[in-house]
């Protein structure tokens, strides 16, 4: 069969901890170009039968002080996830760094913990991967509702101060979101999965071109019965065991 090769392979980003030049080189001599080639090559006369595309790499020795998992995106619009093929075996951590790597090529950042600002401000961020509720933060657990918005995957339903909300599982596709004026929008969400039950909130100050972000500001999740109160707008969230109250 005669294939075609993408004419140029950019790497944009590489956001492994890799210390080896030759794997991350942006010019022609590249490892990650040559990996990028051969995995998006096609067929002639055909399209592209791939969008993003996972390599089980094996970097000890071959290329020593390498580290993986690396993430490279392409500028076609493609990606290739290079990962440790040894870390990728293991039961557990190895599923868990694929699912995060795969994040990052459908266009998730880090899943960061941040504290609350005032309406119109960005969050102040705390801790890089510090969402323990997301796989593209610390848990294998669902991306949190904003990030799932942003690409497409639900529509979080408007709330205002005032009124009562059910509020299911965000595992159903359901979310609340609130804004708290100046595009500042905050995300409720009901989490059955990852490390405990719960309704967690995401700040939002408008969508970050290129990558979705997402920043929580409840380090834990609220129970039914505790109230969270927003200190720079005054309203308050009841929690309940199958809905929220916005006062
Ligand atoms: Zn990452």
């Amino acid at each position: 069969m005669v294939f075609e090769y993408a004419p140029t392979v950019t790497i944009r980003s590489c956001t492994g901890a890799c210390t080896e030049e030759r794997l991350c080189a942006v010019g022609t001599g590249g490892v990650a170009q040559r990996f990028a080639r051969v995995a998006l090559r096609t067929p002639l006369g055909r399209s592209r039968a791939w969008d993003a595309v996972l390599v089980a790499a094996r970097p000890s020795g071959r290329y020593p002080g390498c580290l993986l998992p690396s993430l490279f995106t392409i500028t076609d619009g493609a990606s290739l996830v290079v990962i440790d093929a040894e870390l990728l075996a293991r039961n557990g951590t190895g599923a868990q760094m694929a699912a995060h790597e795969l994040g990052h090529s459908l266009g998730m950042a880090h899943s960061h913990s941040a504290a609350l600002t005032a309406p119109g401000e960005q969050p102040t961020y705390i801790f890089e991967y510090g969402d323990s509720w997301s796989i593209m933060g610390a848990a294998f657990a669902a991306p949190p509702a904003p990030m799932q918005s942003a690409l497409g995957w639900l529509e979080g339903r408007a709330v205002a101060r005032g009124g009562t909300y059910p509020l299911a599982s965000l595992a159903t596709g359901d979310a609340l979101v609130w804004d708290r004026g100046l595009g500042s929008r905050l995300w409720i969400e009901r989490r059955t999965d990852g490390p405990g039950p719960g309704v967690m909130l995401h700040a939002e100050t408008g969508v970050q071109p290129g990558y979705a972000q997402s920043w929580l500001i409840t380090p834990l999740p609220l129970q039914p019965g505790q109230t969270w109160t927003d200190p720079f707008t005054g309203a308050s969230l009841d929690i309940g065991a199958e809905s929220v109250t916005l006062r």
